[in-house]
This record gives structure tokens, sequence and C-alpha cells, in this order.
């Protein structure tokens, strides 16, 4: 299957497309990127001669940050492209679901992805949970912004998000994992006093089953970098560590599972658009995008030092 990429930048050179070349299933026909080239492939400088161009192109995989990408998926849906979006799927719930509703009207294929869903041992942290009662979940997302994202503006911009950017990664595994539908009741939100977006956040969930749920985010960690989620049931701790890459129960590491099909985040969502495709499918599940918003909205305000790219 053919499939242009959108935004050529950094996560469309280090996952995109490697992904794709490594996949039987795709092709990559085609790029469309202000400045970012792949070589060897066909590049575009503007989307709509790209479409325009390359009726033979029946999939668009945008890697463009969320605030312009809402009218660059408008526009491939409205030239009957199926539709891949990267994280966040966009840069408001309303145009996500604008979004949704026009695959359906043209019956086209849409996918929100969520690249750390795809982590190898979140299936089986999912499935472990299966069951439990839950006493204790905690979620510690600490990482260093100016490593990720080096020199990234929008990041700090309306709609960039702030430590959301790698927070929401938390919260589509925690979405996914979790057996009970939670939703946030209090949040602290830290805003750099020259920014528009946090740099760090604290939030505190509902649980049905009364167990206390909680998230904090920060972009200020330097030296070791921390990815991790615990949980305390009735019946033994789960960690996820490393973004979902390691599972330890009750203090014993899990090994890697025998039958997963293929390795890797990105090879499993191109595996995921290929079957979408094949069968007309859409999956939008917006549900961490929705506890950010809900974290926008409830959020008390704190503010802190500036921050600049260079310390
Ligand atoms: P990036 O490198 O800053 O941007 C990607 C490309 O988008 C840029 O190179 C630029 O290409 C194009 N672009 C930027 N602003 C634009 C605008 N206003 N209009 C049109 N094109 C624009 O960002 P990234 O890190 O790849 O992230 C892109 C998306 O992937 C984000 O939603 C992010 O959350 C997600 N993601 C990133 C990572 C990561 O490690 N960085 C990991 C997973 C997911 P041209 O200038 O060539 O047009």
């Amino acid at each position: 299957m053919e499939v242009a990429l959108v935004g050529i930048g950094k996560i469309a050179v280090d996952q995109h497309v490697p992904a794709i070349n490594g996949s039987p299933e795709w092709t990559l026909a085609a790029t469309v990127s202000r400045h970012g080239v792949v070589e060897g492939v066909p590049a575009y400088t503007d989307f709509d001669t790209m479409l325009a161009e390359r009726p033979d192109i029946r999939v668009v995989s945008l890697c463009l940050p969320p605030v312009p990408r809402f009218a660059y998926a408008a526009a491939a849906l409205k030239a009957g492209r199926h539709v891949m979006l990267e994280k966040p799927p966009g840069a408001t719930l309303s145009e996500c679901h604008a979004l949704e509703a026009m695959a359906r009207a043209n019956h086209l294929s849409l996918y929100a992805t969520w690249h750390s869903r795809e982590a190898e041992k979140v299936p089986a942290a999912k499935a472990w949970l299966a069951g439990k009662a839950l006493r204790r979940f905690t979620v510690t997302w600490k990482e260093d912004v100016r490593r990720w994202h080096p020199g990234q503006e929008w990041i700090w911009q309306p709609g960039g998000i702030g430590v959301f950017d790698p927070g929401i990664n938390a919260l589509s595994i925690v979405t996914e994992i979790l057996p009970d539908p939670i939703h946030l009741t209090a949040a602290t939100l830290a805003f750099p006093e020259n920014r528009q977006t946090p740099i760090a956040a604290d939030l505190t969930f509902f649980h049905p089953g009364g167990a206390e749920v909680s998230a904090v985010f920060d972009w200020r960690q330097e030296g070791d970098q921390t990815w991790t989620i615990e949980a305390v049931t009735d019946s033994g701790t789960l960690t996820l560590l490393d973004g979902g890459a390691r599972l330890i129960i009750d203090g014993a590491e899990q090994p890697a599972p025998d039958d997963a099909p293929l390795s890797g985040e990105y090879p499993r969502l191109y595996a995921r658009m290929a079957r979408l495709v094949e069968s007309g499918g859409i999956d939008m599940d917006l549900s961490p995008l929705r506890h950010v918003a809900d974290a926008f909205t409830l959020g008390r305000r704190e503010i802190v030092p500036p921050f600049h790219w260079s310390v």
C-alpha cells in the first residue's frame, strides 16, 4: 500500500520512515514537507499539489505538530484519502470529532495512533490488571525537555500542550490497561512565566473502586529519565518501566512475550493501519486527549521560573 508522509521532522525520520521501509505491506510513495525530504522519495512542498498529482496514494500519514494537523487531515479526507494521525490526534477534542464525522461520511479509515500503547509490555500489564482490585495507581513521567525536544518551539505555543506531549503517552497507556474508567478531579499545572504551556503537572483522578490514582509529569528532569507506572492491587504490585518496555510483577522481571508478531511500536502502528484500511475501519479513541483537556479546564495554574533552551 502506498503512503505519503507529511511533516518530515523528528518523529518522521526517527520512526515512521524506518517502520514503513521495514514493512512488506507499505511503500513510502511521497513526502510533503516545507523543508524536510527523504532521500530517493518524491518530495512535495505543497499538500494540495501532492493530493492532485498522486491519486495512486490512498493513505496519508500526518507527522506534523498538533495545531496544523487538522487542516491537513480535513484536506486529505476531502480528497478521499485514508488518514493516520500522530499523537495527539488534534489540538482539540472538537476537531477530532469533526474529522471522525468526515471519515464516517466518506467511508474512509481514520486512525488516532497512540504509539506508547504499542510498547512491548502493555498487553501483559493490561491482562494482569484485569479482575484485580486496585488500591493505588501512580504514574511518574519525568524527562528532560532539552534532550527530547531540542529547539521545538511549538511545544510551548498554545495547542502545543507542553509537558502533556510526553504525558499523553502515559495517559494512553493508563487508559489502555486500567480496567475501570477514571476521570480527573484535580490538577496543578506549572507554567514557566515566559511560556504558554506547562512544564510540569500533578493530576488526581476519581476511581470507581476508591483507589488512589495520580500522575506527575515533569519536563525538568536531568540525568536518569523516568517513565513509570505502578499499580498496587489486592493481589500484588505491578510496575511498568521505561514507558512500557519493561514489566515487573511482585519484584520479578517479566520476560518478552513469545507471540509478539512484530517488534517495535511504529511497525505495530503501521500494521494496524493496514488492517483498518482493509476493513474500512476507524480507530479514534480520544480518551488520553480528554484527560489532558480536563486538566487544562480544571487545573490550578502555578507560575514557575522562565524556561530558556540554553542553561
Ligand atoms: P517536529 O520535528 O518539530 O515537526 C515535524 C515537522 O512538521 C517539521 O519538521 C515541519 O516540517 C512540520 N511542521 C511544523 N510546524 C508546521 C506548521 N505550522 N505547518 C506545517 N508543517 C509544520 O515535531 P516532531 O517531534 O516530529 O513531532 C510531530 C508529532 O509527532 C507531534 O504531535 C509529537 O507529539 C509526535 N511525536 C513526537 C515524538 C518525538 O520523539 N519527537 C515521538 C512520538 C510522537 P517542514 O518545516 O519541513 O514543513
